[in-house]
Formats: structure tokens, sequence, C-alpha cells
């Protein structure tokens, strides 16, 4: 029987049955640039498994070692193309203010471009909205030891 074609445009990247360029493949992540960039870098660092959204994550190891894995990730390749931005940030949008139900890190290397799109990527408090990373990972973070 003919595969299902997925309607989930980041399963389509993960998969590389699209064009765009992967910066970086491993059997948990795959990189690629933003489409419509927000920042002088703005990459996505996303999982290959269709996790939809940050509330699909829990407080358990598997969750907490994937995020760490794709800031890393994202971290990587800033450092390697943009060694001479000084501040790095990093993060998701919580719905209802992400635009793809596809779990995706956005990874910046700042400034904006232009500036007031910063405003896209702003805590909305107990509204939600943007959620830093490392405030994500605490969320996440199993309340026993990882085990080595
Ligand atoms: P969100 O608004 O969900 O936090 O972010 C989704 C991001 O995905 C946006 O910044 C948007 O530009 C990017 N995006 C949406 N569709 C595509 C695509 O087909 N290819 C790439 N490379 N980026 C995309
Ligand atoms: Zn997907």
């Amino acid at each position: 029987m003919a595969k299902a074609i997925s309607p989930c445009i980041f399963c389509q990247i993960a998969r590389s049955s699209n064009s765009t360029p992967l910066l970086h493949s491993d059997d948990k992540v795959v990189a690629f640039k933003d489409i419509n960039p927000s920042a002088f870098r703005h990459y996505l660092i996303i999982p290959v498994e269709h996790i939809p959204t940050v509330n699909d994550l829990q407080r358990r190891n598997e969750d907490y070692t994937l995020v760490s894995h794709m800031i890393n990730v994202g971290e990587t390749l800033l450092r390697r193309d943009a060694p001479q931005s000084n501040q790095y940030r990093f993060g998701f949008h919580q719905p209802p203010f992400n635009s793809v139900d596809h779990l995706h890190l956005h990874c910046f290397a700042l400034p904006f471009i232009p500036r007031w799109k910063q405003l896209k990527y702003m805590s909305l408090g107990p509204l939600g909205g943007f959620i830093e990373a490392e405030k994500l990972l605490e969320k996440i973070k199993p309340l026993s030891p990882i085990p080595p």
C-alpha cells in the first residue's frame, strides 16, 4: 500500500522529503534555517519524532534529554555560524502562540532584524507566549537524578 503523505511540514523536513537543506541531523533531531528569519541567524531545531508542542513534554528523563540535546545542537551551530554575535537566545512558543504543531526550538543569534520582531518572542507571564529554553528545562527536569 502507498505510504500516506504526512501533512506535517516539519515531519517532511525531518525525513528530508522536502527541499529544505539541513544544518544538522542525527537520530533524534534535525536543524534548519527558519524560512522567515527574525534575527541575524535564526535556526529551528526539531525532534525527528512528531511531538506537537511543549505541552506534550513531561517531567521525565527522555524529554529532558531531548530538549537538552536540541539546545546543545542549536548552541553549537550558532557558535560556528555567528561567533561574532554577542547574544544568543533559545526558546519555544507555547500554544496557542505557536504556528506549527511540531515541536521546534527557535535559536537566535541577535540582533533581531528588524528590531520589532523581538516582540514575537516575549514571555507573556501567566498567558504563556514564548518560554526560554532553560526555563522549560527546569519545568521538565526529572525529580530523580538522570542516570549516567
Ligand atoms: P512558531 O510561530 O510556531 O513558533 O514558529 C514557526 C516557525 O517556522 C516560523 O518562524 C516560520 O517562519 C517557520 N516555518 C514555517 N514553515 C516553514 C517551512 O516550511 N520551512 C522553514 N524552514 N521554516 C518554516
Ligand atoms: Zn511533524
